[in-house]
């Protein structure tokens, strides 16, 4: 079965970009793959943060990554900082990474410009994420489309290091009679993605980020969430409730595709070119078809909450599993690089 890892920044509230673009696929996932989730907390401390709220958020994304799916008998779920081997392999991998590539990473250049102060952390995030891939030897990585331009960071770095640490022996060369299938030491991760690989914010401004406040939170109440639709923004071009739409371009329109049956999305759009709907009418619908999705997910919240020892115990069991392929890659990795 191949092996599948993601990760998660407890950086604030788990969002329906989130969802929709990464969580709810690995819900489906970890039924087809040997799967590992990760809640990335040394990746969430490149940014400045309080560590009493560090703690709560990443026991509030246990739990809303458990509510939304995520089962402890089916996949592998666990907090980073408990595995020390990701920062371990995450150095390795820094002594073969050109700062040019890092330096040009779209991320690092967005979140460098909100700092007044950069921390290097900020600048090494995607070699700490090509070593948390990497440390199971995944082969495909569920994620958002902000993602793919640090993935292939992934695979530039497994190449490297396949090249100067785990090279084929010189009779595997070309015309030997197995010369092709030879598995290199680490897989070159692959992007898997949704069809919502990235919902904007409701300002229509941005991606939807955590760290951005322009989310929809999983778990939050209805009444909030429509008081953050309805003054969502829709097509700007579309000015008197008489104007037609263009449902294409409006961020109400692309929620619709991922949360309404598609029968619903079909009426939508004809309402919207034809003005029979206001942007309001559309927003309401778009309300009920997320509240169908939702209410089953904060109802597990819910119960998960009522017995937060268990969630406990699921995260230490799956740090435990975590550490046990981690270590083992760690060795093999050390031998070869004639590390002790
Ligand atoms: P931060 O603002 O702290 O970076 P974030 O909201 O971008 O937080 P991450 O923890 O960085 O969330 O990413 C978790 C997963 O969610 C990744 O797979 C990422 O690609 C995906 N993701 C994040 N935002 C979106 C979005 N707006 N649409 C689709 N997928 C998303
Ligand atoms: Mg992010």
């Amino acid at each position: 079965m191949s092996r599948i890892f993601s990760g998660i920044q407890p950086s604030g509230s788990l969002h329906i970009g989130n969802y929709l673009g990464a969580v709810k696929n690995w819900a489906e996932l970890q039924h087809k793959y040997e799967s590992f989730f990760c809640i990335v907390d040394y990746h969430a401390i490149t940014v400045p943060y309080e560590p009493a709220d560090l703690r709560a958020r990443t026991a509030d994304m246990a739990l809303g990554l458990l509510a939304a799916g995520l089962d402890p008998s089916k996949c592998t779920l666990f907090v980073q900082s408990m595995v020390p081997e990701h920062t371990e392999l995450a150095w390795i991998f820094n002594t073969l990474t050109p700062l040019g590539e890092l330096e040009r990473q779209t991320q690092f250049k967005e979140k460098a410009s909100r700092e007044e102060s950069v921390p290097a952390g900020i600048l090494n995030y995607p070699v700490l994420q090509a070593a948390d891939i990497l440390l199971y030897r995944a082969e495909l990585v569920p994620v958002g489309e902000d993602q793919l331009q640090h993935l292939e960071l992934s695979r530039e770095i497994a190449r490297k290091w396949n090249a100067r640490f785990d090279p084929p022996p010189s009779h595997e060369g070309v015309g030997a009679e197995n010369a092709g299938h030879r598995r290199s030491f680490f897989p070159e991760p692959k992007g898997l993605l949704t069809p919502a690989r990235r919902i904007m914010g409701l300002d229509g401004q941005a991606k939807m980020s955590k760290s951005l406040g322009n989310t929809v939170e999983l778990l939050e109440d209805p009444k909030s969430i429509w008081e953050k639709l309805r003054p969502a923004v829709t097509n700007p071009k579309r000015v008197r409730r008489t104007d037609p739409g263009t449902p294409e371009v409006c961020n109400i329109y692309h929620l619709h595709k991922a949360f309404s049956p598609p029968t619903t999305v079909e009426h939508v759009a004809t309402q919207c070119r034809t003005a029979g709907w206001g942007c309001i009418d559309c927003k309401k619908v778009l309300h009920e078809s997320m509240e169908k999705e939702l209410a089953p997910i904060r109802a597990r919240a819910a119960e998960i909450a009522a017995n937060p020892a268990k969630m406990r115990k699921d995260l230490a069991n799956g740090a435990e599993h975590a550490r046990s392929i981690a270590s083992g890659t760690m060795s093999e990795v050390k031998k070869k690089m004639g590390l002790t």
